[in-house]
């Protein structure tokens, strides 16, 4: 699995619907200071469910939306779409390509798609739960996080790799298991 595409509208300082497509393998973003490169990485963990505005650099969730510029008027909708690779059915859906979309109006009215089909964030929040790629797994290290990880312990930096790969949830079901 892999992220194929992410396209961003109305997110941040994304007022242009933008799409980035990715390739298999290393993809570096690369701009100047206030560029957008962290909204990027923001607009995916917001898709992938984020709840937290502040975890987003922000107040309040609708603080996500293009708030306009000297040159141009603030937006009122975001919207941002993944598409992941699912030929290895590694998602639990048998389509090998999955759709993810969220969209939030300034009024606060959300939608949430999968596939286009329409769902609740809980859906989606469950889809990832499991793949470790949902919204508090370590497949998005942020800028704080980086120096976070150098600086801790050699037992909670296995944690951190752990929980990365995914190995987290069987030492937990297994731990359930050992107690029972
Ligand atoms: P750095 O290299 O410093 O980490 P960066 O490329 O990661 O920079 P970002 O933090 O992604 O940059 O982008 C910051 C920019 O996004 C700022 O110019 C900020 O004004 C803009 N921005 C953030 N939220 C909004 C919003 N709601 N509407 C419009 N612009 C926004
Ligand atoms: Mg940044």
């Amino acid at each position: 699995m892999y992220l194929k595409k992410i396209e961003i509208a109305g997110f941040k300082s994304f007022a242009e619907r933008t799409v980035i497509e990715f390739d298999r393998g290393l993809t570096a973003v690369v701009g100047p200071n206030g560029s957008g490169k962290s909204n990027i990485t923001e607009a995916i963990r917001w898709v992938l469910g984020e709840q937290s505005a502040k975890s987003l650099r922000g107040g309040k969730m609708p603080d996500v939306i293009f708030a306009g510029t000297t040159k141009r008027k603030p937006l009122n909708i975001a919207e941002v779409t993944v598409v992941l690779d699912n030929e290895q059915r590694f998602l639990p859906l048998d389509f090998s390509e999955v759709s993810v979309t969220r969209r939030l109006k300034r009024t606060g009215e959300s939608d949430f798609y999968i596939n286009k089909q329409s769902c609740r964030l809980k859906d989606i929040i469950d889809l990832f739960m499991d793949s470790g790629l949902g919204k508090e797994s370590f497949s998005i290290i942020s800028q704080g996080k980086v120096e976070a990880i150098f600086n801790s312990k050699p037992e909670d930096r296995r944690g951190i790799f752990e929980e990365a790969a995914g190995v987290l949830k069987y030492k937990q079901r297994k731990r359930q298991a050992e107690q029972k």
